[in-house]
């Protein structure tokens, strides 16, 4: 088989690669391949469609075929990449080899596994895909309390929905605090105490050990000793971009597969047109597994498939919180960057600032009412790349 474009991967990067080249360029040949359904849906909602009552097919916006139709694009749904070839232009797939002009490379991130001891560690749950969803919502039928793994952004989320939902929920964290790595500590106390106010259970300082089936619920075991009981184990303790794939054929890989700024990877001494974007990218150091650097990189890289090599620039992007209990926005400060945090507060929001030497802001974090101010600061920050 042979294709102009391969984009391997369905998720927002593929997807959002392909809608923006089609409205580049409307003769080139695109074809996309995913090892999942292949249609269209927005992975952020999966964290706040619980207590919306919505279901894994009321979430798939556009069906395989609608979205093929839609975009004069060829879709290849269930087909696995097992193998990339950059010297021959040709990848091996579960139904043969393809050969490409360009290969666009979206393959997204996959859950870190904790190293959990007990005959129901392999029960444990994450829910990093659609499919994944659906499993989950099976998997909560008829039961009452869930634990979570991890206080970070997507593990507060699903807190926060099941919360919502009606479920008991307790949330361990090895950190001190919610949402460790994105808001200092007036502000993650500030979440954290509304969080509680809504049900939620948080253990700091806490990692489960084991997971131990115990007639239909499971027995969990602390770092400090103590037993917990549970319905159902969610974890969330963070992604690793997918790059098993791109070291193994030789194309430089770091924290994700890097790319100099046209979004292009290192293929060693051969000059592959192999590119990369979403979970799975990192350039300039960055692998930023959010929705809008998707979007420009997607913007980016499609006018550069078009014939128009593109930078990427990053202007500074702001993540918002889905916590309905908390609304919170973060900017986070480039990794490293000399400066501290500032915060001030009110009993209805924290408005924290990361400043440089020079009293500039690097960064911030808004919690409650503070949030309104999140455009006007976001217009301070320098461009991150
Ligand atoms: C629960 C949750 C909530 C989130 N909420 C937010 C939010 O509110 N705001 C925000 O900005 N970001 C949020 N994010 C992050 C955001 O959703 C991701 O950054 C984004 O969806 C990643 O898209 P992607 O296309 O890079 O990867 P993915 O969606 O993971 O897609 C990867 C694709 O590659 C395919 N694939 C992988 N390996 C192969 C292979 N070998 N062969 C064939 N196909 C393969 C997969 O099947 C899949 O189609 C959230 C993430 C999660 C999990």
């Amino acid at each position: 088989m042979n294709a102009g474009v391969l984009i391997v991967g369905s998720g927002m990067a593929g997807v959002t690669l392909a809608r923006e080249l089609r409205k580049l360029d409307v003769n080139t040949d695109i074809t996309l391949i995913s090892a999942d359904r292949g249609g269209f849906y927005s992975k952020p909602n999966i964290s706040n469609a619980l207590a919306a009552g919505k279901t894994a097919d009321q979430l798939m916006m556009s069906q395989r075929e609608a979205l093929a139709a839609q975009l004069k694009i060829e879709i290849r749904a269930g087909v696995e990449v097992t193998a990339l070839h950059p010297d021959t232009n040709t990848v091996t797939t579960s139904i043969g080899d393809i050969r490409y002009e360009k290969l666009a490379l979206a393959l997204g991130a996959r859950p870190i596994r904790l190293p959990l001891a007990g005959d129901g560690a392999s029960e444990v749950l994450s829910v990093n895909h659609l499919d994944d969803y659906a499993e989950f919502r099976r998997a909560l039928d008829g039961k009452k309390h869930v634990t979570l793994l991890g206080a970070g952004l997507i593990g507060c989320e699903f807190a926060n929905d099941l919360r919502l939902g009606g479920f008991e929920v307790d949330v361990f964290d090895l950190a001190p605090q919610a949402l460790g790595r994105l808001l200092p500590l007036q502000a993650a106390t500030f979440f954290q105490q509304r969080l509680e106010s809504a049900g939620v259970k948080f253990h700091f300082s806490t990692s489960i050990v084991s997971v131990v089936k115990s007639n239909a619920r499971y027995l969990l075991h602390d770092n400090h000793g103590v037993l917990h009981q549970t319905d159902l184990v969610l974890s969330a303790i963070g992604l690793i971009p997918e790059t098993g794939l791109a070291r193994t054929a030789g194309l430089t890989t770091n924290r994700g597969i890097v790319v100099d700024l046209y979004q292009q990877a290192n293929a060693g001494a051969t000059d592959a047109p192999i590119y990369a974007l979403g979970d799975c990218m990192e350039v300039g150091q960055l692998n930023l597994p959010f929705i809008l650097p998707i979007m420009a990189q997607a913007r980016a890289l499609a006018k550069t498939l078009a014939g128009t090599p593109t930078e990427l620039h990053y202007a500074a992007m702001p993540v918002v919180v889905k916590t309905p209990a908390c609304p919170t926005v973060v900017c986070p400060p480039p990794a490293g960057a000399a400066g501290a945090w500032q915060e001030t507060s009110n009993d209805n929001g924290v408005r924290a600032l990361y400043l440089d030497n020079e009293d500039k802001p690097l960064g911030f974090a808004l919690t409650g009412s503070a949030v309104t101010e999140r455009q006007s600061l976001a217009t301070q920050i320098p461009a991150w790349m």
